[in-house]
Order: C-alpha cells, then structure tokens, then sequence
C-alpha cells in the first residue's frame, strides 16, 4: 500500500481497523491520524490491501516522545486531560450564580459527573436535587452540562422557576439536529447510553420518532417505520471506535441513512481517547482520573483495555490497589472531561511516592475551546 498516491506522507499517524479489529499499530512518529477502513466480506480472514478505503477521521498533530528506554519506572502524563469547555462553564455557572444572588442556589441532577467538584459546589452552597419538584416554587435552578429534554423545561415555567442553563452548546447542537430532523418527517436513531442524562434530554426533544441503539446488537434487531427516511446521532461522549461499528452496521442495514453534518462525539472526548490510543504502545497500565458515573471516564478505560493496556477508572488516588503497579515501569495518567487537575496532581504523587520519579508530559493538541456564559447569567453580570 503506498500511502504517498494516496496523498500521504512518510510518518502519517495511521491505524488500520479490520471491521471492528486492529490489525495494524498506528505509526508512531506521525503528524496526523488517518483511519484506514477495510471494505471486505465477513468472511475474509487475510488482510488485503486493494479492499483498504482511506478514511480521515481526525488530524491531530502528534508531538514525539520518547518511549522509556531504562529501568527506571515512568509517567507518562496525557495531555488533553480533564475538564472540557463545557465542564468549565458548567462549573462557572454554578460559582457565578452562588456569588450573584448567594445560596441556595439549586442545581438539577449533578452539574457535571464528578463527584469531588459536585461536593465542592454542595459545601459552596449549591443544593443538588433530582427533580424539579424538589425545587421551591419560584426559586432558581440551573440545568446540568448534560441537557434536558422539553418536559423539564415546561415543568419549570408552570413553577415560575428562574432558571439558568448550563446546558454544554454542544449537547444542544444535538437536540437542535434532533428537532430539525423530526421536523424533516425522518425517524431518528439515537446512539448512546440508556440512562444517560444526555440520552433521556435527546430522546425527550423527538419522542415518538427517536429509537435508542446502544450497541451493534441493537441496530441489528432495529426495525424502523420508513427506512428510506431515517438520520442518526450520537451521545457526545461515546468511544469513537464503538460508535463507527455501530454506525456501519446502521449503514448496512439502512442505506440511505445519513449523519449529522458534522459528528457529534465532542472534540473533548475525541482528543482524550485519540491520547490514549497515541501512548498505548509506551504503557503497560493507564491509570483514568474520573468518576464511576462520567461516560466519558469509562470510554477512557474501555479504550486502553482495547489497545491492549490494563486500565482502571480511579475516583482520585485512594481508589488505587498498589497491587496493579507490581512489575508495572510505565504508567499512563489522564482524566476524564469533567475531573479536576487537583486530584491528577494528588495521583501524580501518589505515583512519585512509590518510585516513579519520571515523568513526561505527552501533549497531542492545543485546546483552547472556551464557551460564553448562558445568556441568562450574562443579563444579571451585566
Ligand atoms: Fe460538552 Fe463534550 Fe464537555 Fe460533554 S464532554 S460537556 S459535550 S465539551
């Protein structure tokens, strides 16, 4: 396969899948990342280069580094790791609010999956709660990161509750596709996690034309009413390599389906799992800052799992089992979009304490992804 007719150089970044295998490492000193789709029959067992359709699916600039070439144990630090521009402002929203007009601020469902900063917003003031009933009339609330669907919106206004929110812009980008597509008169197929908050907000902008599909097994069973008319989306924050099976099979199944214009994984989530795959061949355990519920976290784990690394979802350090670091020389440590940097620092010693004194910070891309305030907030600042 001579990857330079293709329009590619020498040390392109590129990684093979054979349906929904890897059958090639990705190139390490690479500048970009290229997904290389084999188009074959199921039963083919050889890899054959003249079925190879080349498919971008992100450019990322990938800075060497060096793998460990000693005895001495190392870190290697991923970096894009942590909060997201939409974690941010989430977390903004709910300090802005508390110094605004002071506590209790109320806050439905937790603002973002972390369990370290909701409980540091709780002892700020903000009173986390289910439901909107838990809420006193008239009182102000703010919607989490993840979105609502219309019904808590309608509930809201019937209790005159002053609400702001929070929700990330590109979680609205999501119900926004949603609605238009409905309106189109096509049947939506919704990619994501049942019990999502994400999920229930999505499926609540289009019920009675929205069909959930979680796995590949699910758009193998899916029967739609008009199979010429029907668009699919994705949950932000899904594993990239789960998803295009799923979409595939979709396609298979539904030719004329199509996507939204531009996929709905979010940069975040996109950035951090394309950092663990860069370092999954430097590593022998990935170590994810991040909490239990935080989809995004858990597609984290699944993805070093994937390419082969042992790899753990920790709360913070204390939930780490020294028995996983015995005979292990190179650790990975990243976090997931809506875990602090304090708790990676706290990790990072715990690491330094039990003799890994080597570390290197791996940066793959510049994020300076920033969201404005909700307009709502903005209004009172000003
Ligand atoms: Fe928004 Fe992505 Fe962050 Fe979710 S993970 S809050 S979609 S930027």
């Amino acid at each position: 396969m001579r990857l330079g007719r293709l329009g590619y150089q020498y040390g392109d970044r590129v990684e093979i899948v054979y349906r929904s295998f890897i059958v090639a490492a990705p190139f390490r000193h690479g500048t970009a990342t290229i997904r290389l789709r084999i188009r074959a029959d199921t039963n083919a067992t050889k890899f054959d280069p003249r079925l190879v359709i080349i498919e971008p699916i992100a450019s990322m600039p990938l800075k060497p580094f060096a793998p460990n070439p000693g005895v001495d144990k190392k870190v290697f630090l991923l970096k894009p790791r942590g909060f997201c521009a939409g974690v941010v402002r989430a977390i903004d929203v709910v300090k802005i609010a508390l110094d605004l007009y002071g506590p209790p601020v109320y806050v439905r469902k937790e603002i973002v999956h972390n369990k370290h900063v909701v409980d540091e917003l709780r002892d700020a003031g903000a009173v986390f709660v289910e439901e909107l009933s838990e809420v006193p009339e008239g009182a102000r609330a703010i919607f989490s990161a993840h979105g609502v669907a219309p019904a808590v919106r309608k509930e809201a206004k019937e209790r005159r509750l002053e609400i702001i929110d929070a929700t990330c812009p590109l979680v609205t980008k999501v119900h926004l596709e949603a609605v238009k597509f409905a309106r189109e008169g096509s049947s939506i197929v919704l990619i994501g996690h049942k019990d999502h908050d994400e999920v229930i907000g999505t499926l609540g902008e289009v019920p009675g034309c929205s069909f959930l599909v979680e796995t590949v097994e699910d758009a193998d069973r899916l029967e739609l009413p008009d199979p010429t008319r029907v668009r699919y989306l994705t949950q932000t924050t899904l594993s990239l390599d789960e998803t295009l099976d799923i979409v595939q099979r979709l396609k298979e199944r539904f030719p004329l389906i199509q996507g939204p214009p531009a996929q709905d994984i979010c940069y975040a989530t996109e950035n951090r799992q394309m950092a663990v795959k860069a370092v999954s061949e430097a590593i022998e355990l990935l170590l994810v800052v991040g909490s239990q519920n935080s989809s995004n976290s858990k597609r984290l784990v699944e993805v070093g799992d994937n390419f082969g690394v042992r790899s753990f979802l920790v709360n913070d350090c204390s939930d780490i089992d020294t028995a996983w670091l015995d005979g292990i020389r190179n650790v990975g440590v990243t976090a997931g979009a809506s875990a602090p940097e304090h708790l990676v620092q706290e990790l990072m010693e715990f690491l330094r304490e039990r003799g890994y004194r080597n570390m290197e910070e791996i940066e793959l891309v510049d994020e300076d992804v920033r969201f404005s305030l909700p307009a709502e907030l903005m209004i009172s600042i000003q």
